[in-house]
């Protein structure tokens, strides 16, 4: 097999996430860039164009996912993929997801720079809107990889402004007819790594530079409203008050109760979007509307506290006569890395004297997708102070060389078996 010639460079990785972060509807703060908006659309062109000036051939399927192939020598075998997102929540940072697209595309120019052709076929990968930022769900394109999101869904998925995923692709040229060939069977791909920043704060304390991730929390999403009575703060006497708000903030203290009280190390549960109606300080409100994100790594327990919420639910209905009205938007299971993956990125990071430490995914990725239908592991590298979905979010352009140093020393041993 012949070597790498070159390491990754931090020149060019920061090279195109600059570039990249050009396309961003609020650049005052942070960066912006929400699924088929104008700048997403720049921003998908500009990275097929460095797709295409890398030699890859690159296709999109009818929903978005772009691919673009290094053919390998032996066409019949399943490809290896590595890639993300490009899409961002609002006023977030420029390296979620970005990172491990351009690192993707890195490290088919190492490739290509030390005259190598694997006998697999590498594709890089850029997943269609990760984040819900548009249609409140997440992972849109590897879900529709999955057979989890048919266009049933993307008729009903919509927007603030009303219109559905399928009238936007339509909109867009993309053919809702090829929308039942997007997703993939098992076996079609041999594996697929996902490098990422870690958007929390474990690498940076234990001061190492690269995460590799077991396991994948999923996530269990609610959107609740609740109907009260709204009334006057001061002429309605205590015992005659049907408040609201008053029933959100009990779930939202039962949901932390439960989930501090988890067998699992990994739960999380947070009700971070609350709407109350009217919102006037002398108002008892009538009518809120929040949402509830519980993630596990172990779905058992996971289901557990979903369940003693439900059951909360029902009691506090009954208690403060409100009427809920509860929509779950997903209940996804946790992924887990694939171990002969997972001992192959352990062999590079040793090969190249990388320290690196073992981990859970606390946030959800496209990779919790791909895993539903292909062998996937995960790359973290450090995100400074932990902080993401924030303007300040940061990763070293170094650190992301050193992950790409791992992923495509990887993708190599992949594709050569
Ligand atoms: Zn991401």
């Amino acid at each position: 097999m012949k070597l790498l010639t070159e390491q990754a460079s931090a020149d060019n990785i920061a090279r195109i996430l600059e570039k990249l972060d050009t396309f961003n509807s609020d650049p005052s703060r942070g960066t912006t860039r929400v699924l088929f908006t104008p700048v997403e659309i720049a921003g998908r062109n500009y990275i097929k164009e460095e797709m295409a000036a890398l030699g890859l051939t690159v296709r999109e399927d009818a929903i978005g996912n772009i691919f673009a192939a290094l053919p390998g020598t032996d066409p019949s075998l399943a490809p290896v993929w590595t890639g993300s997102h490009i899409d961002t929540v609002l006023q977030a940072g420029m390296y979620d997801g970005m990172a491990g697209v351009v690192a993707g595309l890195e490290a088919v120019r190492l490739i290509r720079a030390a005259g190598i052709t694997p006998k697999r076929t590498i594709e890089v990968v850029v997943y269609t809107s990760e984040e819900p930022t548009r249609f409140g769900l997440n992972c849109l394109g590897s879900r529709a990889l999955a057979g989890a999101l048919t266009l049933e869904d993307a008729e009903r998925l919509k927007d603030e402004e009303g219109r559905t995923l399928a009238e936007v692709l339509a909109d867009l040229g993309y053919d809702l007819a090829r929308f039942k060939d997007i997703p993939i069977a098992r076996g079609a791909v041999h594996g697929a790594i996902e490098l990422h920043i870690e958007q929390g704060a474990v690498l940076e304390s234990l001061g190492l530079p690269i995460g590799l991730v077991k396991t994948i929390s999923a996530p269990t999403n609610f959107e609740v409203s609740v109907r009260g009575k709204q009334s006057h703060a001061g002429s309605t006497p205590m015992h005659l008050r049907h408040d609201a708000f008053l029933a959100c903030c009990e779930i939202a203290l039962e949901l932390e109760r439960l989930a501090k009280a988890s067998t699992s190390p990994d739960t999380v549960g947070t009700v971070g979007k609350v709407e109350v109606v009217p919102n006037a300080s002398n108002v008892i409100s009538g009518l809120v509307q929040f949402s509830i994100d519980i993630r596990d790594s172990d779905y058992e327990t996971k289901s557990k506290l979903v369940a003693g919420l439900q059951t909360f639910f029902r009691e506090v209905e009954a208690r403060r006569k409100v009427e809920l009205d509860i929509r779950q938007i997903n209940d996804d299971k946790p992924t887990h890395s694939d171990p002969a993956i997972l001992g192959l990125l352990e062999e590079a990071c040793i090969k190249k004297d990388i320290p690196y430490h073992k981990m859970v995914s606390g946030a959800f990725h496209d990779s919790m997708m791909v895993g539903r239908f292909a062998p996937i592991a995960m790359i973290f590298v450090p995100s400074k102070d932990g902080i993401s979905h924030n303007p300040d979010e940061f990763t070293e352009y170094g650190d992301i060389a050193k992950g790409t140093d791992i992923l495509v020393e990887t993708l190599l041993r992949m594709t050569m078996e």
